[in-house]
This record gives structure tokens, C-alpha cells and sequence, in this order.
């Protein structure tokens, strides 16, 4: 249990990661699992198929189409977007209310749609901007993981371009030069906080 100095309550970190497509957030969320247990990763609901590698429970609550509008009709979620124009995700707001009333630092890897609605709902949480070393280098991640044709590397760059300019709307700007340092800087601003947080 965490104490704080006499007569202050020791502030709960929710930090929500968002950031450009390509740019790394998956790569950096496993690094903080891997590296720091004690943080709460929450665990987004999708309604797509999962990818080979990946755990129920573990990187995502795979759920059908139905499951998906229940969670949504009961409440359960936080925030949920439809990303990509194809699948809808989801954070469920139970695991992330139970870690943070335990004490427990916490993180979001969502989408900017899902950051925004965050926003609404629970501005003291610290919203924090994954970007690129520069726009040659996403370019450059982007072509080398070779996964998307021609004509989608050209969609998901042009959203890309539009995603970058939503880095104001951050608290944080944290640069992705190398992923264990992301990590880090994430769970040290989950620990301690920003020291002055910019206000609109
Ligand atoms: P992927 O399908 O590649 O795992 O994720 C696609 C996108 O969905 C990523 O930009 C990721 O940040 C976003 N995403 C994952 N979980 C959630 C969530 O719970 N809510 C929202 N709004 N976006 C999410």
C-alpha cells in the first residue's frame, strides 16, 4: 500500500496512451507488462478475430458482435470506438475502477476517438502522446512491418498525418526512439504524475 505525506491523498495515475498508427503503442504497452507487473494494463474488449499469438485475456476480451452491444447496453464500458472502419473496441470499466481504488497505476492503450471520450468522463487522468522520432521514421516502421498493401500503407499514412496534429490536444508528448525508455517514462509519469498539468 502507498502512503502519502500527512494530510495529502495519494493521487491514482490512470494513463491513456494514444498515438499515430505504426508508431509503436503495442510494442510499448508489452514492455511495461513485461517489466513492471505492478501496473494494471487494462484489457480491451474487440469484436475482431484474433491474431495468431494472441490471448484471450491477455491482449484482448475477443467477443462476438452481440457481447459486444450487451457491454455496451449494460454500461460496462469506459469508452469504445469503431477503429479502422472495421472492428469495434472497448475498455471495460470495471477492472480499470478496481486498480485505481486499490492504489494500483494504471494505463489505456486506446485509439484517439477512445482518449477523447476518456477525456469527457475522467479529465485527471494523464493523457499521454506516443509520437514518432520523425515522419520518415513512421514512414519507415510503417513499410518495414510489410503488412499492408500499397494502396492501404497510402489510407493508413494519410490518417496518420491527421493523427499527428491531435498531439496538442496531449498532456505528455513521449518520443518512441526506444521502446524500453517509452516504457519507462510511462510508468514513471504513472507514479509520480506530471508536475504541472497544461490546462486548454
Ligand atoms: P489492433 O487491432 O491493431 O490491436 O488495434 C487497432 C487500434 O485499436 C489501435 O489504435 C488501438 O490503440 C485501438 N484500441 C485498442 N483497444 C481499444 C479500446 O479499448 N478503445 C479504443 N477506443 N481503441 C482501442
Amino acid at each position: 500500500k502507498t502512503t502519502a505525506g500527512a494530510g495529502e491523498s495519494q493521487e491514482n495515475r490512470l494513463v491513456v496512451l494514444a498515438g499515430p498508427t505504426a508508431v509503436g503503442k503495442g510494442t510499448v504497452s508489452a514492455a511495461v507488462r513485461d517489466g513492471h507487473p505492478e501496473v494494471f494494463l487494462s484489457v480491451s474488449a474487440t469484436t475482431r478475430k484474433p491474431r495468431e499469438g494472441e490471448v484471450h485475456g491477455v491482449h484482448y476480451l475477443f467477443v462476438s458482435d452481440e457481447e459486444f452491444d450487451a457491454m455496451i447496453a449494460g454500461g460496462e464500458l469506459l469508452e469504445w470506438a469503431t477503429v479502422h472502419n472495421m472492428a469495434r473496441y472497448g475498455t471495460p470499466r470495471g477492472p480499470v475502477d478496481k486498480a485505481l481504488a486499490e492504489g494500483r497505476p494504471a494505463m489505456l492503450e486506446i485509439d484517439l476517438q477512445g482518449a477523447r471520450l476518456v477525456r469527457e468522463t475522467m479529465p485527471e487522468a494523464i493523457f499521454v502522446f506516443l509520437a514518432p522520432p520523425s515522419w520518415d521514421e513512421l514512414v519507415r516502421r510503417l513499410v518495414g512491418r510489410g503488412t499492408e498493401t500499397e494502396a492501404e500503407r497510402e489510407r493508413r499514412l494519410q490518417t496518420a498525418q491527421v493523427e499527428l496534429a491531435a498531439e496538442k490536444e496531449f498532456d505528455v508528448t513521449i518520443v518512441n526512439h526506444e521502446v524500453h525508455q517509452a516504457a519507462d517514462e510511462l510508468v514513471t509519469l504513472m507514479t509520480l504524475g506530471v508536475p504541472s498539468k497544461k490546462s486548454d
